[in-house]
């Protein structure tokens, strides 16, 4: 037996509330589709109102015994270490069911999404026993004592996409749990696997009951039920910025706490001083690495037209040397997309950019036989107003305008003109042309000279229209609580 037919037969038809397995009361179930082959691989649970309904009713009770003193930091800490521990216990296992289900390269998941969700939670963990409330003096009339409390926010409902998904749950419920909230998770509908075999290992660290619900289900039932229940105090929601938008609006029924981490066109500027190399290997890791689904993608390359032409036959070459194919190969390093509307919307993109004149230096073509594949695609010939430079595709596309200029503000000004605000880049071995791009950029991250450096003490987050709050960091987990003033008069 497959380690995903283990876990589908053992849950068929299941959610976790209340720290067990019980039916969905809904009754539906989602079809479990594996990218690599389009194939149907079994169902999962679809819950529906009634399941949220009991798992926030699990939740605000496991929250209301916590308040006794039952569930001290100290236990939060040790429970998510444990929960850290079994993932790296497991982490062949987990590798192939989010290789099998999300349809991921599995060396990416073994060296990327199953050691990255274990050490978020240690990163988490070590918050627990870390927040604080402040004690103040005060300068109205009176002798006082007067402090901040910080308190969880109370029950949690955490919305999910299938990028990156047992690292996207590792990833929210850690810092709410470190804080003091109990959870409810709900998976994208396209990859619910991890998240019941993290459901499985929550059952054996040390959780309260209720603490953590983990209920698979589709977005506009499972996910807007969450959205809508008057006891579920915040949402925590990364998706696409449509979909954050409507949970916005639908969670001002009740002033609920949101953040909303969306999506983005992240520039990647390239100035003529950069070392061509190292650029054009990081924009290729940056655009192809997860076949491009990843919110912080650098997917619109703006670079200098004096070594454009440099920048974009390595990053072609780059391309083309890539290994697209079955992710269970140990070789592979581009596997398909996630599902064929993903994939058809991806071509579609394409498909208009060349029409309005667009050049596809590499790529574009779909490949013959099953499976959501898209090759690494470059596009240049661009301009600013087209909509392949102005819309996040989610896929291994890249733009490319060009610029010709080194004032600074012209070049922010070329970056910033998009409606989201993620991340970006600059390349650059000036320090002053580094610094003052950086200065000039309306992006939540910016990185000079790598793609990488992330780390979970790092906050994440978008301005404009790529969400609001901040997640990771100290500012991540402060954003599952609520501050309480005191006063006392002495
Ligand atoms: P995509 O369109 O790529 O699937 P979404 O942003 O729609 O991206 O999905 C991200 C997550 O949001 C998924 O877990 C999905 O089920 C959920 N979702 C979708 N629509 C809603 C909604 N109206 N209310 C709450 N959650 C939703
Ligand atoms: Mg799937």
């Amino acid at each position: 037996m497959t380690q995903y037919d283990k876990l589908l037969s053992a849950h068929a038809g299941e959610v976790f509330i209340d720290g067990e397995w019980r039916q969905a009361k809904s009754g539906k179930a989602i079809d479990v589709i594996n990218p690599s082959d389009g194939e149907c691989i079994g169902e999962v649970a679809a819950s529906g109102a009634d399941d949220v309904n009991d798992a926030v009713e699990a939740a605000a009770a496991a929250m209301r015994r916590a308040s006794s003193g039952g569930w001290t930091p100290a236990m939060r800490q040790d429970a998510l270490l444990s929960l850290a521990r079994a993932i790296d216990d497991n982490a062949e296992e987990l590798a192939q069911l989010e290789m099998i289900d999300a349809g991921k390269p599995i060396r990416n998941v073994r060296f990327l999404d199953v050691p990255q969700s274990a050490a978020g939670l240690r990163y988490f963990a070590g918050w627990a026993t870390k927040l604080s409330g402040e004690t103040m003096e005060l300068s109205v009339p009176g002798d006082w004592h007067a402090c901040t409390v910080r308190e969880p926010v109370g029950v949690v409902g955490q919305i999910i996409p299938w990028n990156y998904p047992l690292m996207g749950a590792a990833m929210k419920i850690g810092p709410a749990l470190a804080a003091g909230c109990a959870v409810i998770l709900k998976p994208a509908e396209q990859t619910s696997l991890s998240a019941l075999r993290l459901a499985e290992l929550i059952r054996q660290c040390g959780f309260p009951a209720g603490m953590v619900n983990i209920l698979p289900g589709y977005g506009a039932d499972a996910g807007a039920a969450l959205v809508a229940h008057p006891d579920v105090a915040k949402i925590a929601f990364t998706g696409s910025t449509a979909t954050g938008r409507v949970i916005l609006r639908d969670a001002s029924a009740h002033l609920k706490r949101v953040t909303v981490e969306l999506g983005g066109k992240s520039p990647v500027i390239v100035m003529p001083d950069a070392n061509i190399e190292e650029a054009a290997r990081a924009i290729a890791m940056g655009i192809f690495f997860n076949s491009g689904q990843t919110c912080s993608a650098g997917s619109r390359l703006l670079v200098h037209a004096s070594v454009v032409k440099d920048v974009v036959a390595r990053v072609a070459e780059i391309a083309s040397s890539m290994a697209m194919g079955a992710p269970s190969d140990p070789a592979t390093a581009l596997g398909p997309v996630i599902s064929q509307a993903q994939q058809d919307r991806i071509f579609a993109y394409v498909d208009r950019a060349v029409a309005e004149g667009a050049r596809c230096v590499v790529g574009g073509q779909r490949p013959s036989g099953a499976g959501f594949f898209v090759p690494p695609t470059v596009l240049t010939d661009m301009h600013a107003d087209m909509e392949a430079v102005r819309e996040e595709i989610f896929g291994p596309v890249l733009s490319v305008l060009t610029f010709d200029t080194t004032d600074l503000d012209a070049i922010a000004d070329l970056a910033n003109d998009n409606d989201y605000g993620l991340a970006a880049y600059v390349w650059t071995n000036s320090v002053s042309h580094g610094l003052g791009l950086v200065k000039r950029l309306r992006a939540g991250t910016v990185r000079v000279n790598t793609s990488g450096g992330n780390d979970f003490v790092l906050p994440a987050g978008g301005m404009k229209q790529s969400g609001n709050g901040r997640e990771n960091g100290r500012a991540g987990v402060e954003a599952y609580t609520e501050l309480k003033a005191v006063t006392i008069a002495l």
